[in-house]
């Protein structure tokens, strides 16, 4: 390629609303242009390192036996109402209607569609298992598309469904994909690490997230460095307190003037944090909205944790089956007309009208400060099963680095990540509800047990930017890189530099390496600039000394620049990227 001859727009400004390398250098470097919020165009260098992501990932899939499919991403919401996610999946589901009012959503996701085709194609057991793979673009109408490709409404995935027929056919189908998305992450160049998660909207019974290492990540993984634990800090079980054996002791109003945090409350009582009960207030709507699309008030809860820890929201949503769209933090007012809770000095007696959650270390504490349910006042020495009970009881604390690991005990390690894959296991969770059946041996019929199986393509070429860039642009791995080779030519009307550097840019073509020569004629600072922005794995600088049939070779990614006879470049950049491809 040559560049004079293509339109690739390198920007000298960092774009006003960009805050996260990725999508910082993506755009500077031209390889995307934002549409609207969310939605990206790829330009010419920016879509073929997409098409490489997505042959290592169709090379590896195939090899782990799936079958490329290609499903519309407009789906007819009947589907969507038979497994009953129409009505939970919440704002996110980009829906649309025909011009005869008939409703359909632009595919997040895929279980409806794909279990639509098997439940309709499939009723022996000799026709399993298999394994069912696409790569199209996907829609998520996220509240708050941000950092590039990252998080954005419009983005390209690989979605895998397996089809088995039991949990021991099932198991081995998810340990190939969870190998090929091994293979997969490796052949990007990505440092990653797969974790414990949680299922989220998807469902079924558990699930691993491939993490890609970064501090930019939008994910909490801990980790623990004495066992193998990793988990997000989502699903990251937490290790309750031992239970206390203090004598209990009778309960006592103390006015607490002004202290409506814990923090206020521990120092002005002199008492230490872990001696608090704090409580968090939330207001939970219906799942299905009214016509309208309004969705309304079902009932208030109040949540108790000891002072010192923090909610873990994705528990509270699990412990109360209510999905993310569907809980907020009450208006405490209005909730204090209904439960009797005071803001600010809330505590679970005087409470009324309200569902109860208790974190699971809660019952064995003793004598807890918490709020009065009056103005300006805290009840001490409150005592659980004596003094209150909770409708739920179950582990809602967040879990932090330095806490101890839920199996091994030794403190855990913290980092952050960017999910780039997870895999599911769904059970039947689809197959039951749409009706996905097969005929065994002896013609009786049994559910199909589904796993899915997730990559974020374009999230993953932004995660390769975070881990792959310096001050001056991006660092392509070879295997994703655009081209392999940047062939700079200092004066593009000099005759012997033309000759030598066409010379090297058909040979390497040959050689099967993707080859740019920038032949355009501006000065050399630019092009220099423009090939490290572009993050091109090798550049060969054809300049001076071209008469004598020597040039400069430069890695990107650093190192020495070497005077290489022209023969001695295209060797070596032959055998770096035969050797990294
Ligand atoms: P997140 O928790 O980040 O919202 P998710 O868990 O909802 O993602 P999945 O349903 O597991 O996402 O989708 C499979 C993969 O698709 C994810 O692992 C991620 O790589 C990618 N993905 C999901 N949402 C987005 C998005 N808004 N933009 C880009 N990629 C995404
Ligand atoms: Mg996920």
């Amino acid at each position: 390629m040559k560049l004079s001859k293509v339109h690739v727009h390198t920007l000298r400004e960092v774009p006003g609303e960009a805050e996260v390398p990725s999508h910082i250098w993506l755009l500077r470097a031209g390889m995307m242009r934002k549409t609207v919020s969310g939605v990206y165009s790829f330009m010419l260098l920016g879509w073929r390192t997409v098409r490489k992501i997505e042959e290592i990932i169709r090379q590896e899939m195939d090899a782990a036996g799936g079958q490329e499919v290609s499903t519309s991403p407009i789906q007819p919401a009947e589907l969507w109402h038979e497994s009953g996610r129409w009505a939970v999946y919440g704002p996110e589901l980009w829906r649309l209607k025909d011009r005869h009012g008939r409703e359909f959503a632009l595919g997040p996701t895929a279980e409806e569609v794909i279990t639509d085709i098997v439940r309709s194609e499939i009723d022996s057991w000799r026709q399993l298992p298999i394994n069912i793979y696409q790569i199209q673009l996907k829609y998520r109408d996220e509240a708050r598309p941000r950092y590039g490709l990252m998080r954005s409404r419009e983005f390209i995935m690989k979605d895998a469904y397996s089809f088995d027929r039991d949990e021991a056919g099932f198991k081995e189908s998810y340990a190939k994909m969870r190998q090929a998305y091994t293979n997969i992450f490796t052949r990007c160049g990505l440092k990653f690490r797969p974790v414990a998660a949680d299922n989220g909207a998807i469902g079924g019974s558990g699930s691993e997230e491939f993490m890609a290492m970064s501090e930019v990540g939008e994910s909490d993984i801990v980790f623990c460095e004495a066992c193998d634990m990793a988990a997000t800090t989502e699903l990251a079980a937490g290790v309750d307190a031992a239970p206390e054996a203090e004598e209990m002791l009778a309960p006592e109003e103390v006015a607490t003037p002004g202290t409506k945090s814990i923090e206020a409350v521990a120092e002005y009582l002199g008492l230490p944090q872990e001696k608090t009960l704090k409580a968090l207030l939330f207001d939970i709507y219906h799942d299905v909205p009214d016509e309208n699309g309004i969705y309304h008030h079902k009932e208030y809860a109040a949540v108790f944790i000891r002072g010192d820890r923090e909610l873990n929201m994705v528990k509270l949503m699990n412990a109360l089956g209510v999905a993310e769209h569907l809980i907020e933090f009450a208006d405490e007012e209005k909730m204090s007309l209904a439960t009797g809770c005071v803001g600010g000095f809330t505590g679970p007696v005087g409470l009324h009208d309200c569902k109860i959650l208790a974190d699971s270390e809660v019952p064995g504490l003793k004598n807890l400060t918490a709020g009065a349910c009056k103005p300006d006042a805290h009840v001490k020495n409150i005592n659980y099963g004596r003094d209150w009970t909770a409708d739920i009881v179950t582990d809602l604390k967040l879990v932090h680095a330095g806490d101890p690991c839920p199996v091994c005990g030794k403190p855990l390690s913290a980092a952050r990540g960017i999910e780039v894959g997870q895999i599911f296991s769904l059970g039947t969770k689809y197959s039951a509800s749409l009706g996905a059946r097969y005929r065994d041996e002896n013609q009786e019929e049994h559910l199909i047990e589904m796993g899915c199986y997730g990559i974020g393509v374009t999230r993953t070429m932004a995660a390769v930017v975070e881990q792959n860039h310096d001050e001056k642009g991006i660092i392509w791995p070879v295997s994703v890189a655009p081209y392999h080779v940047i062939i700079t030519q200092m004066k593009p009307d000099d005759a012997a530099q033309s000759a030598l550097a066409e010379e090297i840019y058909t040979a390497l073509w040959k050689a099967g390496v993707e080859t740019v020569w920038d032949e355009r004629d501006e000065r050399p600072g630019v092009k220099f600039n423009d090939a490290d922005i572009f993050g091109i794995p090798v550049r060969i600088t054809v300049g001076k000394k071209a008469g004598d049939g020597i040039v400069e070779y430069k890695l990107r990614r650093g190192g020495d620049m070497q005077e290489l006879t022209a023969a001695g470049a295209i060797e070596a950049a032959v055998a770096l990227v035969n050797a990294e491809r």
